[in-house]
């Protein structure tokens, strides 16, 4: 064991092309300083420049806390080697993806680099036991594995090499925490680590089905996309990727590739690069299929050789099921984790396809893991059963929740976070489960306010994640408004705290709510129309309630966005507040409403809800009600005596 290891306070980054400028900046950003390396003054130079056109470009949105030009002034160039590692606490390398090439930047970096440096590389396919193999320290090299392109991908997989000690991967672990990013641990070293090796049979899979006549190229990217969510389709991806990077991982690794794959990169038909892959790019042409293709696309096949991928890496210890499904969320934009979608689908039902597959087909890539025949025959079935990849709390108090963040504290607020900043905290049907989960599980005697609020820094809530709705049974399409009702059901008041996007279901959520605050860069709007439907989460009826007809209508039937400010004027919202001040203004909401007396903001919200929808003389006969019940509660008697006594009242909501 070595002394205590350095702070990192300088980092050198190898490589200037796409992925090392993009390090070097989100380093810079984070307070580091960088020294930026290439082999030729121009090339580090472009990458420097690119640098500082990104930082203008968050600046300008609002997503730099600095000066660009003070973030810049924190990246330093050379094109010597020696000079740009000699200091550095750190170094990534971001070079060609080429075995020999690595190996003699390692080489070099471990002569030059200090003792105690963290040595890592970012490749994304190459073995780091083979690149540390280099150095004479492979026990300080690991792999820091970005993504593409690294200021807007939240990601990091952090990588063990055979001989990489604990202490250098927490040191890497940290290092990406320090810069705001997710890290996540593979803890071997193996082919694609963790989200590539997930994402294989995603592409692969729907390949040897087209080839063998058992599906379409429209069908399989319909499918994935508009019945379960995914955010491109395989073959999509594949041209946006390149078909020949597929092609060279599989022949590399010794696998076989799917004929269509090696017949459109023989045919030299590489995907959007050369014009044509899967489908053709040229005369402004790429992917067109449409929801109606998806019919008969057997997505429980493709899915259940994912989960299989996934069983294994959590079997050989490469990587937790936690692990795996942040990957697969922020690595590769699924709406959920791989694992947590296999839980709900039942690993028993993914067991029988694997193997009913396997019969079928006689081909070993569908020999069920054993982690999965394990939890399988230990009942750990998933979702329905408890515990799959996952535990699953069923009982009466609230869950484990994989969609939202909550917290209740002394005071009795109750702040749900919308935990999905990958996807804009689109309302999935697990979130707005887990909503109306948590509201009617926690006990209500113990909340006296609720604040809703977006994860992130772009979105409050982007709209519904309508994929998860496109397959729903007809027969259960009531379900999606449960959320919204209960919501602004709810016996307390709640208010949304709103910052950035607001669109969709997520303005439905934040209609549902009694108050909304939101920052001035916020935007509101439901977007609907555009796709040929209507607000179906409660907008339409609370946005005519709420606005005046006009208004109401412009918002539903344009579909455009409206600003923080109009929406404020309007009255959709109770302020636009800027954003240094905001903070201290959802304060102060938030202060009156869990010091408020508890019974009465129970009533008055009832009766306003509730007589709204009345005649006047109905609505004046529950107010009066109410108001005569008050008259006997230990609160007006604690609010007139601190009235009279000139003090703040204490309510006990009794
Ligand atoms: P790139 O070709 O854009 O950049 C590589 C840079 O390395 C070039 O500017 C080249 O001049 C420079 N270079 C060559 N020899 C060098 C040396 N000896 N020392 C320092 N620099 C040298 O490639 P990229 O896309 O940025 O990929 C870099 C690494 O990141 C690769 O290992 C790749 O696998 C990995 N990666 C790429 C992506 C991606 O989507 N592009 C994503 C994740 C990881």
């Amino acid at each position: 064991m070595r002394a205590e290891q350095p702070e990192i306070a300088t980092v050198a980054v190898l490589g200037a092309g796409t992925m090392g400028h993009g390090i070097a900046e989100v380093t810079a950003i984070a307070g580091y300083d960088v020294v930026l390396r290439d082999i030729e003054a121009d090339i580090v130079e472009d990458g420097y420049d690119e640098i500082e056109w990104s930082l203008e470009k968050l600046a300008e949105k609002g997503r730099l806390d600095e000066d660009p030009d003070d973030v810049a002034a924190r990246v330093a160039t050379t094109t010597d080697l020696e000079a740009a590692v000699s200091d550095a606490d750190l170094v990534i390398e971001a070079g060609p993806e080429q075995l020999s090439v690595k190996q003699d930047i390692f080489e070099s970096v471990d002569a030059a680099a200090p003792e105690d440096a963290l040595l890592a590389t970012n490749s994304s396919s190459l073995s780091i036991t083979e690149i540390a193999a280099a150095t004479e320290r492979p026990d300080s090299v690991l792999g820091l594995h970005f993504f593409n392109p690294p200021v807007k991908m939240d990601l990091v997989e952090v990588i063990y090499g055979k001989a990489t000690t604990d202490e250098t991967a927490q040191r890497g672990y940290e290092f990406v925490e320090s810069l705001g990013k997710t890290p996540i641990y593979v803890r071997k070293d193996v082919r694609g680590f963790v989200v590539n090796s997930v994402l294989g049979p995603f592409m692969s899979e729907p390949a040897w089905m087209v080839s063998a006549d058992e599906a379409t190229i429209r069908q399989a990217d319909a499918a994935m996309v508009h019945e379960r969510g995914y955010p491109m389709g395989p073959f999509e991806l594949g041209d946006l990727t390149g078909i020949d990077i597929g092609y060279h991982v599989r022949t590399e690794a010794g696998r076989p590739v799917p004929p269509i794959m090696a017949e459109k990169v023989e045919n030299e038909n590489l995907g959007r690069k050369t014009g044509k892959g899967y489908y053709d790019y040229d005369d402004g042409g790429g992917p067109e299929y449409v929801p109606e293709d998806a019919k008969g696309f057997d997505h429980l096949r493709v899915e259940a050789v994912m989960a299989n991928e996934a069983a294994k890496l959590v079997g050989d210890d490469v990587a937790t099921a936690e692990a795996i499904d942040t990957g697969m969320r922020l690595g590769a934009g699924f709406p959920e984790g791989t694992c947590r979608r296999a839980d709900d689908i039942g690993l028993d039902n993914i067991l029988e396809k694997l193997r009913k597959l396997r019969d079928e087909h006689g081909d070993d890539r569908y020999e069920p893991a054993e982690y999965l025949v394990d939890l399988v025959a230990a009942g750990h079935t998933g979702t329905e059963a408890g515990q799959g990849f996952h535990e699953y709390d069923n009982g009466d108090g609230p869950g484990d929740y994989h969609t939202i963040n909550w917290e209740l504290d002394d005071d009795g607020l109750l702040e749900v976070e919308l935990d999905r900043p990958s996807r804009m905290n689109a309302i999935s049907e697990t979130l707005a489960d887990e909503v109306v989960d948590l509201l009617s599980s926690v006990d209500e005697n113990d909340v006296r306010a609720v604040v809703f609020e977006g994860a992130g820094e772009r979105a409050f809530s982007a709209g519904a994640d309508i994929s998860g709705f496109a397959d729903r049974d007809p027969a259960q399409t009531s379900e999606p408004t449960k959320v919204f009702t209960t919501v602004a059901e709810y016996p307390r008041p709640t208010l949304a705290r709103i910052d950035g996007y607001c669109l969709g279901a997520g303005l439905e959520l934040a209609l549902a709510c009694d108050l909304r605050l939101a920052t001035t860069d916020s935007e509101f709007g439901f977007p609907e129309i555009t796709l040929g439907l209507l607000p179906g989460g409660g907008g339409t009826q609370r946005a005519i309630r709420m606005l005046t007809d006009a208004r109401a209508k412009e918002l539903v039937f344009r579909g455009e966005h409206i600003s923080a400010e109009r929406a404020a004027d309007w009255g959709l919202i109770n302020r636009a507040v800027d954003a240094d001040e905001f903070d201290d203004v959802v304060e102060e909401f938030v202060s009156d409403l869990v010091s408020g007396p508890p019974i009465a903001l129970r009533k008055a919200k009832r009766v306003m809800n509730e007589g709204a929808d009345e005649s006047l003389d109905a609505g004046l006969e529950m107010e009066s009600q109410a108001f005569a019940l008050l008259l006997t509660t230990d609160d007006v008697a604690e609010g007139t005596a601190a009235f009279a006594a000139d003090r703040e009242p204490e309510f006990e909501g009794k």
